[in-house]
């Protein structure tokens, strides 16, 4: 579902410039979550930021559901990223928009009519158990709430993929707990690929299927999530 084919990036040109990602190789097949641990400018958020061509790699090929996103032009992508919803530590939410109208938003730009928006918006909304708290605004709602409001909204656009950077390092264990646990309810329902990047063990062991360590821009291990775990 997602490849990554031999993908480097480079910020800057000339004596300061900064490999961030050198000859990345990544295959997450449709259906799986897979997870990418790494310390601190270690490369995740680049590598994660790739997928959908927030960043453009420097070189290689990037391919979801098929589709060669590092080869399109620029309307293509727009279209092509629809595919890809994501989520963030620190959720991105519009402030100035109730619940409702933040997981709306991405069907208002894609010009959806209101009849559309609000049959797409309500399940979700009833999927993150957030129908409640649907006309209040993000300052409201606590990290949990606010994560959830986020996930929904990349939702909204029905996307093949999720990709989630960080997404519960704002978070304290238990709701970290509860939202790993509507990631996993979204990848069994829906069937969802995700890929997320995260600094945290826990994250990666409780629903990872497959994990790989970055380290130095590089992806240096890969193994399924009960391999990658044992103890030598
Ligand atoms: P991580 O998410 O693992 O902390 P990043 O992908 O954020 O790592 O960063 C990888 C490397 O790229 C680090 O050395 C970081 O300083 C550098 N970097 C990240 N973003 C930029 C940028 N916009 N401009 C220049 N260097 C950057
Ligand atoms: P209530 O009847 O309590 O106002 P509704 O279920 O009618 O609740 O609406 C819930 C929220 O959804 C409201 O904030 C409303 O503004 C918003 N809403 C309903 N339909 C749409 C739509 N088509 N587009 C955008 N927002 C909508």
């Amino acid at each position: 579902m997602i490849s990554l084919e031999r993908v480097s990036k480079t910020y800057g040109t000339g004596p300061r410039a900064v490999q961030a990602l050198s000859d990345i190789d990544l295959q997450v097949p449709k259906g799986t979550i897979h997870g990418v641990i790494g310390l601190s400018g270690a490369g995740k958020s680049t590598l994660i930021r790739c997928v959908n061509l927030l960043e453009r790699p420097t070189t290689g090929r990037v391919i979801v559901d098929g589709a060669e996103l590092t080869a399109m032009s620029a309307s293509d992508l727009r279209q092509a990223r629809h595919q890809c919803g994501m989520i963030f530590q620190h959720f991105n939410l519009l402030t100035n928009r109730t619940v409702f109208d933040n997981v709306a938003l991405p069907l208002e730009l894609m010009r959806e009519s209101r009849r559309t928006i609000r049959e797409r918006v309500m399940p979700l909304l009833e999927m993150t158990g957030l129908t409640d708290k649907r006309h209040q605004y993000p300052a409201q709602l606590s990290g949990g709430q606010k994560q959830r409001v986020a996930i929904a909204r990349a939702l909204a656009s029905r996307p093949k993929v999720l990709l989630c950077d960080e997404a519960t390092s704002a978070l304290d264990p238990q709701t970290t707990t509860s939202i790993l646990a509507l990631l996993q309810e979204i990848n069994q329902q829906l069937g969802l690929t995700i890929l997320l990047i995260t600094h945290e063990m826990e994250v990666v062991k409780s629903i990872c299927h497959r994990v790989g360590l970055i380290s130095g821009g590089r992806l240096v291990e890969e193994a399924d999530v009960g391999d990658f775990f044992t103890a030598p």
